[in-house]
């Protein structure tokens, strides 16, 4: 039988943000690759299935192996958190395969992203256009990431920055912030959730003036605002322009 491969992003983590379609393939896998966190999540959701899993920067050798057990004709899941084509693992799988020549059927399986699961949590800010970055520079030039904060504020898009700060990386949220103030207002509001849909999920509110990078690390998402964005009763709304009478 031909294998298949599924890239199943499942979301930020608790079941009830899953999609129906990304528990139905989970379910049906003959084995789970992922991420080692990503499995500790998983596990006592399908207590029951086989899990291969390995640490941070094993990626490539992660998704050779899920590639060449689908090539043994199983179905198999490789499972990446939030949306698996948002900084997930669709792309990789995708290009493997191809260099590898694998004769196996791939599907992506989209979820919930750390942009729409934060935003749920702080209101409403992605109202309008929106700019989602990651800060982290392991595989993109950080010059280019810095280029594209700058034209993200200068066009007054909302941004959402994904990978924030890292151990390695402590500077750049505030380096990016200085970009931003080129553009936007102190009093810009910035909402920061960490650990959505996860037992230890927090958030709070901030702005741009005052953003204490000292809070924030990887399992943060920061959403900073555009010019018309406001906070009330605790919640972040940014207006999409219908009259309100
Ligand atoms: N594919 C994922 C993103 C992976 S990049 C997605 O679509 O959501 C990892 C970054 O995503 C983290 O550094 C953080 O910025 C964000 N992130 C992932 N899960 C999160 C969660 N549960 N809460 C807040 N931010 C999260």
């Amino acid at each position: 039988m031909r294998g298949k491969l599924h890239v199943v992003g499942f979301g930020p983590g608790g079941k009830d943000d899953m999609t129906v379609r990304a528990v139905r393939t989970i379910e049906n896998a003959d084995v789970i690759y992922g991420y080692t966190k990503y499995i500790e999540i998983l596990r006592p959701i399908f207590p029951d299935k086989e899990y291969k899993y390995n640490g941070m920067t094993k990626e490539t050798e992660r998704c050779r192996l899920a590639i060449e057990e689908a090539m043994t004709g199983k179905d198999v899941a490789m499972v990446s958190s939030g949306d698996s084509g948002i900084y997930g693992m669709a792309g990789i799988i995708y290009e493997l395969a191809f260099s590898m020549g694998a004769d196996i059927d791939i599907d992506t399986v989209p979820g919930i992203t750390a942009a729409s699961s934060s935003a749920s949590i702080l209101g409403a800010p992605l109202m309008h256009d929106t700019a989602l970055i990651s800060l982290s520079d392991l595989m993109t030039p950080l010059d280019l990431i810095m280029k594209r904060v700058d034209r993200a504020a200068d066009s007054d898009m909302i941004i959402c920055l994904y990978n924030p700060k890292s151990k390695g990386r402590t500077e750049y949220l505030e380096q990016a912030r200085q970009i931003m103030l080129k553009y936007k207002s102190r009093e810009t509001p910035v909402g920061i959730v960490r650990n959505a849909g996860r037992p230890d999920e927090t958030h709070w509110f901030t702005t741009l003036g005052d953003l204490d990078d000292s809070k924030v690390d990887m399992f943060c998402t920061v959403v900073i605002g555009n010019a018309g964005t406001y906070v009330k009763n605790d919640r972040m709304i940014t207006p999409r322009g219908y009259k309100i009478e």
